[in-house]
């Protein structure tokens, strides 16, 4: 007997676990599917390799001209990668969102470009429910970090997180938190929505495609098709679809599903980073601290430098001995060696650099995903100058070594954006598709260029504006058979 429901959610992460759960609470029938599994505190483990197998996708890699790569993380588990990622909570600058209309011809419900103050409410909200709040509980490495900062004549401000007095400092964040003191969509929403509300979540089911069907009267989405983990296929139908499966997998899914517009999969944005270490004489424990209490935000926007830097973030051993490298590339043997020794003496920056968005995602012919990058040169000198800015900090900070990391993309955004123009974007300003009926986008895809800070309180910004659209919508539309 097949299954029907008012919305069916794909992916629980920042956006589609925000979606599901405030239509669930509004007494809607959800049915909220998520290819990881429902892991909770009590099964997070600062078990670096094992957290990476249970929680994250494979690593997927883009290649760069010269043989090098850039890395894709993303996680995969109840709660999306907000499960498994270190809480920081910006709102976005008013100039990111200048930049959405020049992108895709974007206004909001009034005709007028769509600007931060139409985002504002939804941010209260989710800040509410979150509890975010400032992180000024700075341990040593932020200190030491601090005087190269204002050695080069600027300075490091607290950051705001979703993170509350639970936090025990301690820095497993990317291995999922064992307090619950960290929140993620999983601990919050959908908690919450599993005890009170009508949502029904079933973890560890991959959806192949969204069921795509034409009566005459255009294309319309009525359902997916999903596997379970025994294999087998299950149809399951709603009066809407939304996908939210994260910036690549919902760009490859609507590829899978036969939606052919000319955005679909493109104007991907990396908001490419790197880690810049340094070398200190003493002690400084940056892995036993929540990862990011700070920031610098003197060259956030394009005409100072276009990069944020966060500090006092450093990877846990596994990733750490893996990824770093310097002038030479990667160490190896002795070099590699000294640097694991000397593990608890390292210190942290992470350089994040404004992107354009030249980056796409789809199929190749041999039917294998792909994931390409173009790096303009205005992107290279942005990346060139974060990486030469965050090694001066940590020398003027009084660093023996400095190495770094290739180029790392957490915050992959972009791939199905919004706007009013069908052929630069994918869905209208509520992430409804330009090309099939009662089909939505609800998740980092829609951004339609990259944030200059850490984007997921702006997805779920956008996703409690969708859900309620959506209820709007529900409320006209006819219910299910
Ligand atoms: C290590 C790390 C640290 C980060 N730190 C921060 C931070 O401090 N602050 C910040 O703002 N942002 C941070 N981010 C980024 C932020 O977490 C993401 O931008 C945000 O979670 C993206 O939301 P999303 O809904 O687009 O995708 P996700 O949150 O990634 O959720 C997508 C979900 O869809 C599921 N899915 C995918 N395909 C399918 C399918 N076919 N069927 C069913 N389910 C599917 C996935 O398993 C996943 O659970 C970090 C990311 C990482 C990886
Ligand atoms: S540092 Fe805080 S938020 Fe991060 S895992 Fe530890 S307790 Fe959780």
């Amino acid at each position: 007997m097949s299954e029907h429901f008012d919305v069916i959610v794909v992916g629980s992460g920042a956006g589609g676990g925000v979606i599901a759960s405030e239509l669930a609470l509004s007494g809607r029938k959800v049915l909220l599917l998520e290819a990881g599994r429902h892991l909770t505190s009590q099964d997070f483990k600062r078990w670096e390799v094992k957290a990476n197998h249970d929680l994250y996708w494979p690593m997927r890699f883009a290649p760069l001209p010269g043989g090098d790569v850039v890395a894709f993380l993303s996680g995969k588990a109840v709660g999306g990668s907000t499960t498994i990622n270190t809480k920081v909570a910006l709102r976005a600058h008013e100039r990111d969102i200048a930049k959405w209309h020049a992108a895709s011809a974007l206004t909001n419900e009034d005709g007028q470009p769509f600007s931060l103050a139409d985002l504002e409410p939804f941010y209260d909200r989710v800040e509410k429910v979150l509890t975010v709040r400032e992180r000024s509980d700075w341990e040593k490495s932020v200190h030491t970090a601090q005087a190269g900062f204002r050695a080069l004549g600027t300075d490091i401000e607290p950051v705001m997180s979703y993170t509350d007095a639970k936090c025990m400092s301690y820095g497993s964040c990317l291995q999922g938190c064992p307090t619950d003191g960290g929140k993620s969509t999983m601990n919050t929403y959908i908690a919450r929505a599993l005890a009170e509300g009508g949502l029904v979540l079933r973890s560890g089911v991959q959806v192949q495609r969204v069921i795509v069907e034409d009566d005459g009267r255009g294309a319309r989405a009525t359902g997916v098709e999903y596997q379970a983990a025994d294999g087998s296929r299950h149809p399951a139908y709603a009066r809407f679809v939304v996908a939210a499966a994260g910036a690549l997998n919902t760009s490859l899914l609507l590829l899978r599903s036969g939606l052919k517009g000319p955005a679909v999969g493109r104007h991907v944005g990396l908001h490419p980073l790197r880690l810049v270490y340094g070398l200190f004489d003493d002690i400084q424990d940056s892995h036993r601290v929540y990862p990011i209490s700070a920031h610098c935000m003197q060259h956030q926007v394009d005409e100072d430098g276009g990069f944020v830097l966060e500090t006092s973030t450093i990877m846990d051993p596994v990733a750490f001995g893996t990824t770093i490298r310097d002038e030479r590339g990667p160490l190896w043997g002795l070099p590699l060696i000294e640097a694991l020794r000397a593990y608890r003496r390292w210190v942290g920056v992470l350089a994040m650099v404004n992107d354009e968005n030249h980056g796409s995602v789809g199929f190749g012919p041999d039917g294998q995903e792909q994931i390409a990058v173009d790096f303009q040169p205005s992107e290279h000198a942005r990346l060139d100058a974060a990486l030469d800015f965050s090694r001066r900090v940590l020398q003027a900070a009084g660093a023996k070594q400095v190495c770094w990391t290739g180029i790392i993309s957490t915050h992959t955004q972009g791939g199905c954006r919004m706007g009013d123009d069908p052929q630069r974007s994918v869905v209208d300003r509520n992430g409804r598709s330009h090309e099939v009926q009662n089909l939505y986008v609800g998740d980092g895809s829609l951004l339609p260029r990259t944030l200059s800070v850490n984007p997921s309180l702006t997805i779920m910004a956008l996703a409690t504006r969708m859900a309620m659209h959506l209820e709007e919508a529900l409320a006209q539309a006819p219910a299910a058979g």
